[in-house]
């Protein structure tokens, strides 16, 4: 068995398509979708990662805003900034990049941006729509969980009684992964570093995702040949200078059904969901939803 590819070029281009029109529609009502990177010091993945958005924002026909701030600011001064940015008729979508600088961790990050320009997801206004059982893809929801539910969707994945195993229970990924997967009726067991026997839980599901951020953390032991698995790889890591899933792609590729790829799995459907929310954002506005 050679696993198919599961890449997220075909799905991007789709959205991208739709997004456009998207767009060009609200441009029509006088409302250019306008987003802002909200960028502490100059961290070098941070720049690339800010660079992937600004691209495709600019594709679709979104703005595109970068406001970089110095890494020793105080936390006044970086709080006041945030809350203009959410006072600005002008912008709709606010992300504050991670991480950022040591005296402004323990602020209450998650919570700053408003809700209604939360593209990242990450407000407890936003993510409480994911605990309260929600299907509505539209949402403003967490990117990364939303864009493999899309990945899984447009390649014709059942999630209704299939057995996921999650491996990682970050609040990024792994939970509101695991959460958003049961709410389409999917049975999920969310697996992490004090879970006993990792194996027992990957060669039992028929969906893995793997969150863990180690890597090439799973090999062809992880799997039961049998089960057919299909595999979603999340992580990102750095190996030898490349970037390198959590999983041994060339290990497992013959023993699984079908596999994303990394580079050009999870991470283009990630930056596409958050293009998607920011519109999203704007629609909602445009119709007085909160
Ligand atoms: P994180 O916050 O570091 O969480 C990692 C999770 O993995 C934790 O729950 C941890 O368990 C678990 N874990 C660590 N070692 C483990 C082990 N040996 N066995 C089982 N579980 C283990 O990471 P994250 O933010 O979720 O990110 C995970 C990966 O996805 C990273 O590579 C990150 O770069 C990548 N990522 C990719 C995208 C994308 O767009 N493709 C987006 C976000 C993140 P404990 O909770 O017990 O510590």
């Amino acid at each position: 068995m050679t696993a198919k590819i599961l890449s997220a070029a075909p799905v991007v281009e789709k959205f991208k398509l739709t997004q456009a029109q998207r767009c060009q529609a609200l441009k029509g009502k006088g409302l250019t979708p306008s987003m802002c990177v909200v960028l502490v010091g100059d961290n070098p993945a941070s720049q690339s990662y800010i660079r992937n958005k600004r691209r495709v924002c600019e594709e679709v026909g979104a703005s595109f805003r970068l406001d970089q701030l110095p890494a020793n600011i105080g936390r006044d001064e970086f709080l006041t900034h945030v809350e203009r940015l959410n006072q600005d008729p002008g912008i709709h979508g606010i992300i504050v990049q991670l991480p950022v600088s040591e005296q402004l961790r323990d602020l209450d990050l998650p919570n700053l941006v408003t809700p209604a320009k939360d593209i990242d997801g990450f407000h407890g206004a936003n993510t409480q729509n994911i605990y309260a059982g929600t299907r509505d893809l539209s949402l403003l929801l967490p990117c990364t969980p939303k864009g493999v539910i899309h990945l899984l969707n447009f390649y014709g994945y059942q999630l209704q009684g299939t057995t996921v195993a999650v491996i990682g229970r970050s609040l990024i990924v792994g939970k509101p992964l695991s959460m958003l997967l049961t709410n389409f009726d999917a049975t999920v067991t969310l697996a992490h570093s004090q879970t006993k026997d990792i194996r027992e839980v990957t060669r039992q599901a028929k969906i893995v995702i793997a969150a863990v951020g180690r890597a090439r953390f799973m090999d062809r032991s992880y799997f039961d040949r049998d089960r057919r698995t299909i595999v979603i790889d999340v992580g990102m890591n750095s190996l030898n200078g490349k970037l390198t899933g959590d999983v041994d792609f060339e290990d497992v590729k013959d023993v699984v059904e079908a596999i994303t790829p990394v580079p050009g799995g999870v991470g283009p459907m990630t930056v596409v969901t958050l293009i998607d929310n920011l519109i999203s954002a704007v629609e909602r506005t445009a119709k007085g939803i909160q």
